[in-house]
Order: C-alpha cells, then structure tokens, then sequence
C-alpha cells in the first residue's frame, strides 16, 4: 500500500503541517500528526501515558483562519488544515510562557524546561521583579520529598496518582491563583492520605518537585550506609 497507507485506508485526514502533507487518521491531534512527520513541538504538561489537558499551552501552533493559537496536545487534526509549527507569533507565546515560569518557579532541576528556555531565547530577567513561589520542602515520609517551590503545576502527578493509572486520588490542585499547589485532601501528611507510594508521580515529574528521598539524601553528601540507616530507623519511628 501507500498514498500514506490509502489515506490512512479511506478514513484519514489530510492536512498540511509547515509545509508537508501528511494523512492521519480521525480523531490524531495536531502533536501527533506533527511526529509523524517528525516534527517535535515542545511540551510540558503532556506525557505520552497521560490524558492530554492543555495545560501548559507550550506546545500552541498557529492554525490559519484560526482566531488563537491552538494547543496541539488537544487540537485535532482537520480535513485541510494548514498548521505552523514554529513562527514568530508561537515563539513569542512561547517565550512568554517559559519566562513567566522562570520567574515564578525555581527551575534548576528542569533540564528539559531549561533547554526549551535556551532553544527559544528567553529573557531570564524579563520578569525580575515578579513575585517567586518559595515553599518549605516537605518531608514527611521515607520515600520520597517534595519541593513544590519546583512545581510548574503540569496536573501531571495527579493524573498518575488518579485516573490515569493509579486511581488513589491522593493528591490534587489547592488554593486558588498564584497561591495554587498540589497537595493531599485537608493537607494530610502523605502517610495519612490514601497514598501507596507507587513512586509513579515521582516518575512522571518534569521537574525536582518530587524526588526519591535517596536521591535527595546523596546530594547532600551522605553515604548510602548512612542513607540505610537512617531509612531504616524513620521506618521504625513512623510504625510506632
Ligand atoms: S509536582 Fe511535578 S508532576 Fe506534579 S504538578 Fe508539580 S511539576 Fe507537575
């Protein structure tokens, strides 16, 4: 076969993506479409085993005869479509967004996020004077930290931790505004909440907002004998 597989076996989608045609089955979004042609657009809140919510907006596209920029995680694909993947209006929303976040969350542990910062020639003092989200790390089990001041509020933990494959709906959105942050139901500690310690939000993770406690543990110059021990005995201390 070919013709892009009998367009796509007589249901596809034909649209063109910077300049390329491509056939795609019904319902592909425009980030899809786009990696099969090997166009990467960058990402933050989307993960390839996670519903796609559009939260981030990084990964908006320009559309013609679209009135905004379309988020390409969600935006279907369209019978004719004409998508731009990278001009000067989705840099600059681009840009915009990577230095709102530099400027609010402390993204030293984001490699990715400080890549995409670098590739899109983000001004880092833009916002200079706009207010930062400093939270104490909370550490209140032997698995793993969190460093919500890291947060870049991706929904990705929550996801994971709910419908998308764990469904122990431990943690969720608080507060409302620049005061929001994830966090157990009534602020329980971790060990009183419904959690299981799966270790799967720590996975999905963009960023060093959740860390394995080890990890943690090392970067502060203990040995991983001093680490044991001192697993070992929180353990106890938390069953009595
Ligand atoms: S803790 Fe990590 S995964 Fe969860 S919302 Fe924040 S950045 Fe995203």
């Amino acid at each position: 076969m070919n013709i892009q597989q009998e367009k796509i076996l007589n249901g596809g989608i034909t649209l063109t993506i910077d300049d390329q045609e491509v056939t795609v089955p019904p319902g592909t979004t425009i980030l899809s479409a786009a990696g099969a042609l090997g166009t990467v657009i960058p990402t933050i809140c989307y993960h390839d085993h996670l519903t796609a919510y559009g939260i981030c907006r990084l990964c908006v596209v320009e559309v013609e005869q679209a009135r905004v920029l379309q988020p390409a995680c969600v935006a279907e694909a369209r019978e004719g479509m004409t998508v731009h993947t990278r001009n000067t209006r989705v840099e600059r929303s681009r840009r915009t967004i990577l230095e709102m976040l530099d400027s609010a969350v402390n993204l030293e542990e984001a490699p990715e996020i400080q890549a995409q910062l670098d590739d899109y020639g983000a001004n880092r003092e833009r916002f200079e004077n706009g207010e930062r989200r400093s939270l104490p790390i909370i550490d209140d089990n032997p698995m793993f930290l969190r460093d919500y001041s890291q947060c870049v509020l991706c929904w990705r933990c929550v996801q994971v931790c709910a419908d998308d494959a764990q469904y122990t709906y431990a943690i969720n959105f608080s507060g409302r505004g620049f005061e929001t942050s994830i966090d157990t139901f009534f602020e329980q500690s971790l060990p009183e909440s419904t959690c299981v310690f799966c270790g799967q939000c720590v996975d999905v993770c963009p960023t060093g907002a959740l860390k394995p406690k080890r990890e943690w543990l090392l970067e502060q110059g203990q040995t991983p004998d001093e680490i044991m021990q001192m697993t070992r005995m929180e353990r106890r201390r938390r069953k009595t």
